[in-house]
């Protein structure tokens, strides 16, 4: 069980099935976002822990991938009813070592647990075609087998689901699995692993190891490693992507992202307000799909920021755990002093401040409140890079065409949402749009188990998205069986 804060202790490996404290290696602090206490210390993997984890994940996988498709998912129907009693918990330590809200850690927690109940009908999903008589006597079909030990390298600020946009679908098919999540938040996958332990999955199935750069590119390195599912950063989500590809590996990178948020004058203000508090500053803007950059179109920019300032300034900024919070802390203190500077950014090339987030800032703990820049312009540095915290742009422009121009500038294609009670509008802004998750009067086009999901141009590398039926394809490799009997 993972220590309490009190007890700061090490975080393990899950290596064939035991849990492993590895001695000797460099060690980094996990922190509580909240307090700033360290709460726990995480080991960084070298490349022979990681040879050791795929090797076994390789002896795994030859016997796994020969138990039948409905006893695989024996173990995940057994996980999701130990998901839904322990996922209170499971939040908790999200919250702890994340610092976002309670609702907010709750609500992740739900998507996981979709992530696996969808990962348990892999044996309707995995189904191959078939067709008789594709000449005389001669019938034709598809099978779907795994393709091995995968791996899925995994960013600080979703740690319980979006390690289930993988393993869940890729053990499912009968492969194996090296889980590295992010080294800022390992207990969230910790506890999730020791459930998953709990449901009785098979020693080398699924492997959990620690660490950053080093064992990352042994991963991406490793011979046996013949997929690697990567969601972080772009810069990192382009070498992941070349780097493994390189090697003759199949990739799927989910990158950063710039999303814009444009809003009609016919729009509904108090409803389209809640959407966008939630979209740029839920979770404290740590989410690929938060709202960044706020275009109001022609008279829509007055009702709209009277509204939203006022809103903006309300909101209730504090420790995550606590009841009535709407949002927490910044991860870490170093991202927290990065999203600073793009305050001073935004200060220094001219945007106007309409909320200053500094003005919440508290003495523990790693807080900025939310932050709104209006009339900034498309040089400005807060207009062009990914800040991931709670800072909003507000790029006013007036006509949807203007809208649709700029979003299509951006080099990101990750999410946007439209705003507007006119569907033409909606229609129009979805159809053109050249971004992989559109909302229609939606703040966050959040993740759907049984869809796919990725966005598009630097937001993401390789052709197969995240779950839904992409995961399927992703994990297994077709093979067409033409026979004839005599
Ligand atoms: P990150 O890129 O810093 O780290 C992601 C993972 O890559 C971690 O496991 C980390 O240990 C590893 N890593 C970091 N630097 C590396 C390097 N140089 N070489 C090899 N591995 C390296 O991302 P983060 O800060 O943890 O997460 C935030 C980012 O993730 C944001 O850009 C956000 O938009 C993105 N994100 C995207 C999606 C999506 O669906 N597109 C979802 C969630 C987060």
């Amino acid at each position: 069980m993972i220590a309490a804060e009190s007890a700061v202790g090490t975080v393990s490996f899950y290596v064939n099935g035991a849990w492993e404290k590895p001695q000797g290696r460099e060690m980094q602090p996990v922190t509580n976002p909240a307090t700033g206490a360290v709460i726990a210390e995480v080991p960084f993997a070298s490349e022979t822990d990681i040879d050791r984890a795929v090797t076994t994940a390789h002896e795994a996988f030859l016997k796994w991938r020969a138990v039948p498709v409905v006893d695989r998912v024996q173990v995940l129907y057994r996980y999701k009813t130990l998901l839904e009693a322990n996922a209170a918990e499971l939040a908790a330590v999200l919250t702890r070592e994340n610092g976002k809200t309670k609702d907010d850690a709750s609500a992740e927690v739900r998507r996981m647990i979709q992530m696996v109940e969808v990962a348990c009908g892999m044996p309707s999903l995995m189904m191959g075609d078939s067709l008789n008589d594709v000449a005389a006597g001669i019938d034709c079909k598809t099978v779907r087998q795994p393709i091995g030990v995968c791996a899925g390298i995994t960013p600080f600020n979703f740690p319980a689901m979006v390690p289930a946009w993988m393993w869940p679908f890729a053990i499912a098919c009968g492969n194996t699995f090296i889980l590295k999540p992010s080294e800022k938040v390992p207990l969230t996958p910790t506890r999730s692993i020791e459930l998953l332990h709990e449901a009785g999955l098979p020693a080398g199935v699924l492997n959990l190891v620690h660490g950053g750069k080093e064992a990352v590119n042994a991963l991406l390195h490793h011979p046996l490693v013949k997929a690697v599912s990567f969601v972080g950063s772009t810069p990192v989500a382009k070498y992941i992507y070349t780097t493994a590809a390189a090697q003759g590996k199949r990739v799927q990178a989910l990158g950063g992202a710039k999303n814009h948020l444009v809003v009609m004058a016919d729009a509904d203000m108090p409803k389209t307000v809640e959407a966008i508090i939630g979209s740029a500053f839920g979770a404290a803007g740590e989410r690929c799909l938060a709202g960044s950059v706020l275009v109001p179109v022609g008279d829509a920019a007055g009702p709209l920021l009277d509204l939203l300032v006022k809103r903006t300034k309300s909101l209730a900024v504090g420790d995550g755990a606590k009841s009535g919070v709407e949002m927490g802390p910044l991860v870490t203190g170093d991202h927290c002093k990065r999203v600073d500077g793009y305050i001073d950014k935004g200060l220094a090339e001219g945007a106007t401040p309409l909320v200053n987030g500094r003005d919440v800032q508290r003495a523990d703990g790693f807080f900025l409140g939310p932050t709104i820049f209006d009339h900034v312009t498309p040089e400005m540095t807060i207009a062009r890079e990914e800040i991931f915290g709670p800072v909003l742009s507000v790029m006013r422009v007036n006509t949807l065409d203007e809208a649709i121009d700029l979003v299509n500038r951006s080099p990101f294609g990750n999410a946007t949402a439209i705003f507007t009670s006119n569907g033409k509008s909606a229609r129009e802004y979805s159809s053109r749009i050249e971004v992989g998750m559109v909302g229609v009067n939606v703040g966050v086009a959040a993740p759907m188990a049984f869809f796919p999901f990725a966005g598009w141009k630097n937001s993401f590398f390789g052709d197969l998205h995240a779950h839904g039926k992409d995961a399927v394809s992703f994990y297994t490799e077709q093979k067409v069986i033409m026979s004839r009997w005599f």
